[in-house]
């Protein structure tokens, strides 16, 4: 089977199993856990900010971050198909009593102009009728935009307006590992101005397991507070923050051969008939292509039959995700079991 559902799905590698064996633990709860706090220091200087917070998944470092930085009744502000928005449960408003206004990004990627559009200037023949914004919110690389990544100027863009208008920034970086990568920009330009900073471990650099949550020292202490009463205290978490700790070290630069393996996925599926992609899309690791001539859920189900493993995405939609466990013959044979299924559904769309 090639898995190619998503990159949380790779399996620590037998160096990082070493590692997370040997690894000295504490009591995370206690906050002694030498290597919880190795990695929380690593993360923070990589991503340039002050300090940082390890805790079990990233929709835990996103949820307490919205938590940390709002109160109940407060609006954030997000692309409409955030992971925040839309791939959390609904956790902003069960667990922080948040709106979410969603604004309409390209591909996951707003603009400033789009900030200013959300918070028309106030009057006074006007009362305050409108939930008060706090936070924005900018995912990158962006998960159902395509792995789409966010342009330096448009990105500092969208922070000098939340500056101007007096608003939070957070920045779901789940796979910012990605996006340094595929710039060649270092990932502390890409996390520079934010007020928090979550990022993840399992995505692409292939730990078992976690995030970490990063911002300023006071920020870091009033997340700390959150991650303990939503339940994220977890104990000897030594045991895989070292497994995280090594895929910092060891893990970043070869996102790129996904990126690769990536483009070459969706060079050959653009080659198929009844699929369509745009190659030119592929910014990192993340393929969504459409199919003209099956659903979505039964080309999974038969794709899954000849062993490539996706997910659909909508009634026409597919997402193929590259990381560690996957090479470029992976990909190669990945494309022909593919070209299999559609060979057999073109005649069945046809007749
Ligand atoms: C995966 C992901 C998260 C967090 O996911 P967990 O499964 O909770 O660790 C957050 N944001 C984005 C963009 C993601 O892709």
């Amino acid at each position: 089977m090639i898995d190619l559902r998503s990159d949380t799905v790779s399996r620590p590698t037998p160096a990082m199993r070493a590692a997370m064996a040997a690894a000295p633990v504490g009591d995370d709860v206690y906050g002694d856990d030498p290597s919880v706090l190795a990695l929380e220091a690593r993360t923070a200087e990589l991503l340039g900010h002050e300090a940082a917070v390890y805790m079990p998944s990233g929709t835990m470092t996103n949820q307490v971050a919205l938590r940390a930085h709002t109160e109940a009744g407060d609006q954030i502000l997000c692309d409409a198909c955030a992971h925040i928005a839309v791939l959390e449960r609904g956790a902003p408003a069960a667990l922080s009593g948040l709106t979410v206004r969603a604004l309409p990004g390209r591909n996951g990627v707003f603009d400033a102009s789009d900030v200013r559009a959300a918070c028309p200037p106030s009057h006074r023949f006007l009362p305050q009728i409108q939930p008060p914004t706090r936070l924005v919110c900018v995912e990158n690389t962006h998960n159902i935009g395509g792995g789409t990544v966010w342009p330096l100027a448009t990105l500092k863009g969208v922070l000098a307006a939340a500056r101007d208008l007096g608003l939070r920034t957070h920045l779901d970086g789940a796979r910012i590992w990605n996006a340094a990568v595929a710039t060649g920009i270092d990932v502390a330009a890409h996390a520079s101005g934010f007020d928090s900073v979550s990022v993840c471990f399992s995505k692409g650099l292939g730990a078992p397991v976690g995030s970490a949550l990063a911002g300023s020292a006071a920020f870091v202490a009033r997340a700390r507070r959150f991650k303990a009463l939503f339940g994220g205290g977890f104990r000897q978490a030594g045991i895989v923050a070292a497994g995280a700790l090594y895929a910092l070290d060891h893990h970043r630069q070869r996102l790129a051969e996904d990126h690769a393996n990536a483009r070459r996925l969706a060079a050959g599926l653009a080659a198929v008939p009844g699929v369509e992609v745009d190659p030119e899309a592929v910014a990192t690791n993340i393929v969504r292509f459409r199919l003209s001539a099956l659903g979505a859920n039964a080309f999974v189900e038969r794709c899954y039959g000849a062993g490539v493993h996706m997910l659909p995405s909508g009634t026409s939609g597919v997402r193929a995700v590259t990381h560690l466990d996957v090479s470029a013959a992976d990909i190669d044979l990945a494309l022909e079991r593919i070209a299999g299924v559609m060979a057999e559904a073109e005649p069945e769309a046809a007749s």
